[in-house]
């Protein structure tokens, strides 16, 4: 297989004039963050924001002159208002400083674990559902691009569809929007971005989608700390994370790590949740504690962040997110429902205390 250079796409690009035709994109130093990897090539363009659909042709344009290229597997080109963002710092809100927002979403939180299998996708659905119970106008953007779990959880199927031919819709269901990679690619294609590719396609998800007005957007982060993380944690606009834990990864230190790399990068962390907590006995209702229960409350304080509350491993969890209709959706009386709205209030609460809340405030549910 031919390998591509960095070069040889540059050239390629060079092929592209910009809006006004004066000169190319390349020439005009539009181009960012170039990354060939494997055949595999992602890059951004920088425009002026305010004429974003104008540059739709020529994104799509720069694609199909990289794509062009022996050796090349797949482009990915994004437009960013990077420079734009940076030249006017003040009037910016913090958390969005040097990041583009995302227009019409309010909030977009972080749902990240240490490692896989934690039960991050499960948290995360379950958290949005309860947050929009509480009449909150919420979206999931499953950000985890090798193992998608959104579609399943959230029990949509089909293709998103694209009445303007330029930004897709984001796809709904139980009140909820959602957009994952599952939509776009058949489940048994696989995987083969690396790094700067998942950020690319996950800026995608975020920007070339249709999202409508958002109190807050949950955002399903793939599992682990490594640079896809980083480089994720970095570019999207975070208002803060949660940080999903098994009592058994506590003491494995993996929460840590999650909890580092959001510091790293300035993003606050609003707490620790503890899933698979204890396991609650189908028959007979008793609480058995196989994983030395509450690891993760102790661990909280030590690292001085808030505990946002405690999930047990029950089958009736599995069972409704698996099937496409989260215990918060199908069962929103249960003990666990009810767990999972009091850590969605403190979520909202936490982002109200910030003072960056300015939207209405979560309403309060009524429990009987
Ligand atoms: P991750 O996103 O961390 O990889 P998932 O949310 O996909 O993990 O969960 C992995 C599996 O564990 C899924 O089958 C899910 O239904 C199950 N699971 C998650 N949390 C619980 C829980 N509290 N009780 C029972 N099963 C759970």
């Amino acid at each position: 297989m031919a390998t591509v250079s960095e070069e040889q796409v540059l050239e390629a690009l060079k092929s592209v004039n910009d809006l006004q035709d004066k000169d190319n994109i390349v020439s005009l130093g539009m181009i960012s963050g170039l990354m060939v990897k494997d055949g595999n090539v992602g890059f951004a363009i920088e425009i002026d924001p305010k004429n974003a659909n104008e540059y739709e042709p020529l994104r799509k344009a720069a694609e199909k002159a990289v794509d062009a290229i022996p050796g090349v597997l797949s482009v990915t080109a994004v437009l960013t208002a990077h420079k734009a963002a940076e030249a006017s710092p003040q009037t910016a809100p913090p958390q969005a400083r040097g990041k583009q927002m995302v227009p019409g979403v309010e909030h977009i939180v972080a749902v990240a674990s240490g490692k896989g299998g934690v039960g991050k996708s499960t948290v995360a659905t379950n958290i949005a559902l309860a947050l929009s119970a509480g009449g909150l106008r919420v979206g999931i953007l499953d950000a985890d691009i090798y193992g998608p779990s959104q579609p399943r959880m959230m029990g949509i199927s089909g293709r998103p569809v694209s009445p303007d031919g330029e930004r897709l819709e984001a796809m709904q269901n139980h009140g909820v929007k959602v957009m994952s990679m599952g939509f776009l690619v058949p489940e048994d294609t696989p995987m083969i971005w690396r790094g700067p590719m998942v950020m690319s396609a996950l800026q995608q998800l975020l920007r070339d989608v249709n999202w409508g007005d958002l109190d807050i957007m949950i955002v399903d982060m793939p599992p682990g700390t490594g640079d896809a993380q980083l480089t994720m944690a970095q570019d999207v606009p975070l208002a803060g994370s949660v940080i999903v834990s098994t009592p058994q990864d506590i003491a494995l230190l993996d929460a840590r790590k999650g909890l580092n790399m959001f510091r790293k990068v300035e993003v606050p962390v609003l707490g620790i949740v503890e899933n698979m907590s204890y396991f609650s006995c189908p028959h007979c209702g008793e609480r058995t504690e196989i994983f030395s229960h509450g690891g993760a409350r102790e661990e909280a304080g030590r690292l001085g962040v808030d505990f946002l509350g405690e999930i047990p491993l029950d089958m009736a969890i599995r069972e409704t997110s698996d099937g496409g209709k989260p215990i918060v959706i199908s069962d929103p009386e249960s003990a666990h429902s009810k767990a999972f709205r009091a850590i969605a209030d403190r979520i909202w609460e936490k982002l109200d205390a910030d003072g960056s809340n300015t939207q209405r405030a979560m309403p309060n549910i009524v429990m009987q």
